[in-house]
Formats: structure tokens, sequence, C-alpha cells
């Protein structure tokens, strides 16, 4: 950064919190990874928009949610680490929709869904991330996915500039998307690989952008039905999922026609073990953080996993969660 530290705590009126080498383990449903150089916490979307328009043009940024689809390898991450969670936390009724800010939690969201007697908002409750978090994700279980419902989003770019956009400016697939821009490029929203560190950051060359905000649409529906339903997926998730263990979700996509944690089983990979992180015994597309796991004990698993299912069946996994930062 070109910016000196006196200078970066002289941003008078800005109003979020500042914080540096800030341990993302805080920030991530692993409780494990690197540190941030530079964390922010928004007090509200003016203040972050404030923040990214007086940030240095070569600073990297990265928005995080709630950590649970996200590993921060132990070298840490260069740049400002933006702490969306909380932090953009509006969420309202415009007239039948909602508008909801990206720091907002999917229980909340669900929960007031069916507070609005709306339906179809069941399944975010179930989802332990944030809204900002669904949408780079397009997360989704039982059926449903969170792009079925936008009805538009609000971004910003990196230089602070705030945007509508209406979801066919997007290409939505099975946990991706990407924005397909005016050059006609798919610009990548999503990282999967070995150039994850690379593609999650935005730089100032970059139109990637943030989510802010989204329009949300339900159905009209019966309260009492969406609160049982919420409770049922709660019931549902606690008996097949290692919750009690700090975990990112399914590690790995379910290649087409197939489940991971049903190939991964089946290779004989529950309870394989390196380091503190270990393929879950309750359910195989998990790795749980068993005790003091780094971030690479994780990334190894993940590796090792990938290329047993591969030698074994043929079959090729691709991470769902997002690796970011430097090795150590
Ligand atoms: C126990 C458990 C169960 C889970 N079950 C499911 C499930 O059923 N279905 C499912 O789809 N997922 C599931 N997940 C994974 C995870 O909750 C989702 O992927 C969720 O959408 C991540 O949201 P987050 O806010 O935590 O995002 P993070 O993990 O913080 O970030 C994930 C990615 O999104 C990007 N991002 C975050 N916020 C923004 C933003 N505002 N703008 C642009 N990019 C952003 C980050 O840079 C990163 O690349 C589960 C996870 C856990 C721990």
């Amino acid at each position: 950064m070109n910016m000196s530290e006196p200078e970066l705590f002289s941003m008078s009126g800005l109003r979020g919190e500042l914080r540096r080498n800030e341990p993302m383990s805080r920030h991530t449903s692993w409780r494990a990874g690197g540190i941030a150089e530079r964390t922010y916490a928004p007090a509200d979307l003016a203040d972050l928009q404030d923040f990214l328009r007086r940030l240095p043009a070569d600073e990297p940024v990265l928005a995080v949610g709630l950590g649970s689809n996200l590993l921060v390898r132990d070298g840490g991450v260069r740049g400002t680490v933006l702490l969306m969670h909380g932090a953009l936390a509006e969420l309202r009724m415009e007239g039948e929709h909602i508008y909801a800010q990206a720091g907002v939690a999917g229980a909340k969201l669900a929960r007031f869904a069916a507070a609005n007697e709306l339906c179809g908002a069941e399944f975010f409750a179930g989802i332990p991330g944030t809204l900002g978090g669904m949408l780079a994700m397009n997360a989704g279980c039982y059926g449903s996915e969170t792009w079925d419902k936008v009805l538009r989003v609000q971004v910003l770019t990196r230089s602070g500039e705030l945007i509508e956009r209406m979801p066919g400016e997007y290409e939505v697939g099975y946990r991706s998307v990407r924005r397909i821009s005016d050059l006609g490029f798919g610009v990548c929203q999503e990282a999967t690989h070995a150039d994850a560190a690379k593609s999650e950051i935005l730089n100032p060359r970059s139109s990637e952008e943030l989510f802010v905000a989204a329009w949300l649409q339900f159905e009209r529906g019966d309260v009492e039905a969406a609160r049982q339903q919420i409770k049922a997926l709660m019931e549902k998730r606690s008996a097949s999922q290692p919750l009690q263990q700090p975990n990112a979700g399914s590690v790995f996509r379910n290649p087409p026609g197939n489940h991971a944690a049903k190939l991964i089983e089946g290779c004989g990979l529950k309870g394989r073990r390196i380091g503190g992180a270990q393929v879950s015994e309750k359910h195989a597309n998990f790795i749980v953080n068993a005790g003091g796991a780094t971030a690479a004990d994780i990334e190894n698993l993940i590796n090792e996993v990938k290329a047993t299912v591969e030698r074994q069946t043929g079959i090729e996994l691709h991470p769902e969660v997002r690796i970011v930062g430097e090795k150590a």
C-alpha cells in the first residue's frame, strides 16, 4: 500500500473500524488461517463507498461475509479485507419485495421473510453465510438457490461506484456466478482452483464488483408453515452435518449425476486426517478442524481427497470452497 499508516488512520469522516494484522481465523468458520494485512468493517454502505473511494488504487481488496466458505492460507492476505457481516445490515420490505444488504445472515433473512408472511426463503436459514456470500456463490440447498429469488442486485465497484444490475447480466450456475461483461468476457466471480488466490482479490483493473444489496422476491404464504419448515431443515442439518466442529460446509461440488460425499466415502476416506484437519466421520464431504488445524493441513487434505477420488474412480472433484492468500 502506498499510503503510510498515519495517513490511513487520518482518513477523517470514515466511521468504520480499521484493524491491522487481524487473524482471519476469527473471521472464517474453519477457525484457521493467516492474518489479513488490514481489515475494515464499514459502518454502513455510504461509509464503505467512501472508504473504497479513498483507498489507494493499488490496494487489493477482498470481501468476506461469515467466512463459511473460505480458506485463508497461513501466509495471510495482502491488502484489505472488508468485513461485511453485520456492517451492511439493512433489511426491510419495499412494497412486496425484500431489500436486504450484503451483511445480513441467511437465518435472519429467512426469519424476516416468514415474519412478513413470505414463503420460499426457508432454505436460507440453513446456510451460515451472509447474503453477499450467498450471491457470490449462488448458495442453495434442498432444491432452492439464491439467484432464483433475485429481482436485482446493487453492487459497488472497486473505485466506489454504486450500480444496480439485473440477473440477466450474470451467468448463474451451480455454485457459480459470473458477470457477463460488456466486452463479452465472463468476468470471474468464482474461483475454485490454484488461481483462486488471485481471482478473489479485487484490484483497480478488475471489473469484479462487490455485492452490497439485493431486492428479493418471494411468494405470499403461511407464516407458521414457513417457520415449521425452517425448524425441520435445521434439525435435518444437525442430524447429518458435523456442526459441533469448525468446518466450511461441503468442500467439493457434486459432480454431474453423482455425490461428492458418496465418492469420498466410497474411497475409504472418512476419518482421514492430516495434522488437525480431518474428513468428517459424519459427512464425508465436510473437512473439520479437529483441533489446531492449519490452513495448510486443510488444503493438503483437500488435495489428497481430490487425488485419491480421481485415482480410484476417474472422477475429478472441484472444490466449492474458496482458497485465498499466500502459502506460509
Ligand atoms: C455448516 C455449513 C453448512 C453449509 N451449507 C451450505 C448449503 O447448504 N448450501 C450452500 O450453498 N453453501 C453452504 N455452506 C457454505 C457457505 O455457507 C455458503 O457458500 C455461503 O454462501 C458463504 O457465505 P459467506 O458470507 O460466509 O461468504 P464467505 O465465506 O465470507 O465468502 C465466500 C466467497 O464469497 C465472496 N464474497 C463474500 N461476500 C461478498 C460480497 N458482498 N460481494 C462479493 N463477493 C463476496 C468472498 O470473497 C468469497 O470468495 C455451508 C457452510 C457451512 C459452514
